[in-house]
């Protein structure tokens, strides 16, 4: 059954039943407050009077005195007058034996039985017979207290009054009906919304934003699907983004491991084929076999790398090392290996003994991307510096080149596995390097930042914590 439905029976059966529950406790507060006479036991009373007057033809005072003492007695409270046609009083419970007049008695049948009220807080009644071609009045009289305060009040007023008291009754009774349905009905559509949008979840689709700010647990769950689909959303493009690089990684692959091969296999074969020209020509080819060798060599050995970043499995063994001693080695290295290359290679290491507690091969691993990657791609500007600074807490290396740089909105991204900036000019890696620096850095609690101006500097600094 669907909520609305439901929400409906409820309505329905709550009105029956507050309605009977009303009609019960209406009757039960009437029989505890609602003590006394009412307009049919009065009537009653009076014609069983009648009756007996009529049957014993008891007109005289004296005839007519123990009929109405004898009612009198059982009802303390009613008054009885037996009045003669001309208005005078034959006989009165009360011994008042006052008389009326013509419109007196009049206007008593008139009212009767709308509104019973006499001028001093009384209620009467007037009945009248007919014996031996005479008229007679019956005139039965009683405090107001003594009638059930129900009727009292509906006789005190027409009947016009009935529809005054049922009316509020019914709106009294239906208003809070009324704001129930308004309320689930708001519920039921924030739900039906909820419902819908969890519906449409889809990693494909744009995601469905609902807007209910509201406290209440609607809300609350409101917020939780939002931030559910949110992540849901998030990951998925995360999927897609990896999805995309690892097409990338592929295809950057077997492009760079072909093109080295190729000039690997035209070598092979032409010494293989015995066509070299001279000694010279073999030994050209084999240092170019040996080149492009040594490149694929490192090619996989950064695709290994690439496997162990996603095991996470580089871990720390952390040491106290000679850092200046450590970078002034792989200097030294560097300076022969760019001697016969017009590079001017400048070392700045201000402390000998600059000690740091670090994972030395990893440091050593990060250091030497950085250099081979200014010699790579900032060839041009035919210079390289390696400095190191101490700090109070921490140690800061510092890389520099004088080549075409790295423009702004790219210095965020290089950063990241696999990218690689200007596809087609640079196929010399896969885009890993700095993202190992990046990880080897941060794995020593530290931080690498670039700077770039083209051709005068481009900077890469690395900030280590001594300990
Ligand atoms: P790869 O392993 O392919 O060299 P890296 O992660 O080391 O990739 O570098 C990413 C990109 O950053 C490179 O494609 C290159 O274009 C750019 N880059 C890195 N170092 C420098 C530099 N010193 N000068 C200019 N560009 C650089």
């Amino acid at each position: 059954m669907k909520s609305r439905t439901k929400l409906w029976l409820v309505i329905l059966i709550s009105i029956v039943s507050s309605f009977f529950l009303f009609i019960i406790f209406t009757i039960i507060s009437g029989h505890i407050w609602n003590n006394g006479y009412d307009l049919n036991e009065l009537n009653t009373i009076s014609q069983e009077t009648l009756d007996t007057i009529k049957q014993k033809n008891a007109l005289t005072a004296n005839e007519i005195k123990p009929i109405l003492y004898e009612v009198h007695n059982q009802h303390p409270a009613l008054r009885y007058e037996w009045i003669s046609s001309d208005g005078s009083t034959i006989f009165d419970t009360s011994g008042d034996m006052q008389s009326y007049d013509f419109n007196q008695l009049a206007e008593r049948f008139i009212n009767m039985p709308n509104n019973l009220w006499t001028e001093n807080g009384q209620v009467s009644l007037i009945y009248s017979i007919n014996e031996n071609e005479q008229s007679y009045y019956l005139l039965l009289s009683l405090p107001s207290e003594a009638m059930k305060p129900g009727q009292t009040f509906l006789f005190v007023r027409s009947l016009s009054v009935l529809s005054t008291l049922i009316l509020p009754l019914i709106l009294s009774f239906l208003l809070p009906y009324f704001l129930s349905l308004l309320f689930f009905s708001s519920m039921n559509r924030r739900i039906s919304k909820l419902n819908n949008a969890l519906g449409q979840v889809n990693i494909r689709k744009d995601l469905v934003v609902l807007n209910d700010n509201s406290k209440d647990e609607i809300g609350q769950l409101t917020q939780h699907y939002n931030s559910m689909a949110q992540r849901i959303q998030n990951q998925a493009r995360h999927i897609e983004q990896f999805e995309n690089k690892r097409k990338l990684l592929l295809s950057n692959l077997s492009h760079d491991l072909r093109t080295p091969l190729t000039a690997i296999l035209g070598y092979a074969e032409t010494i293989h084929d015995g066509l070299y020209r001279d000694e010279n020509a073999l030994q050209t080819s084999a240092k170019v076999i040996l080149q492009r060798s040594l490149y694929i060599n490192k090619l996989l050995d950064q695709l290994l790398d690439i496997t162990r970043q996603d095991m996470d499995a580089f871990k720390l063994h952390l040491a106290p090392h000679n850092l200046s001693e450590m970078l002034e080695k792989i200097a030294e290295e560097y300076l022969l290996l760019l001697v016969d290359q017009h590079f001017t290679v400048e070392v700045d290491i201000a402390n000998e003994d600059t000690e740091v507690i670090m994972d030395a091969s990893l440091v050593e691993r990060a250091i030497r991307n950085l250099l081979d990657n200014a010699i790579r791609y900032g060839k041009e500007g035919h210079y390289l510096a390696i400095g190191l600074i101490e700090k109070e807490d921490e140690v800061w290396i510092t890389v520099k080149d004088m080549g075409k740089g790295i423009s702004e909105e790219n210095q965020e991204l290089i950063f990241e596995r696999f990218y690689r900036v200007n596809e087609e000019a640079s196929a010399e890696g896969l885009g890993i390097g700095l993202s190992i620096v990046k990880e080897i850095v941060e794995l020593h609690k530290g931080n690498i930042q670039i700077s770039s101006i083209p051709f005068q500097e481009t900077v890469f600094l690395i900030k280590l914590p001594k300990k």
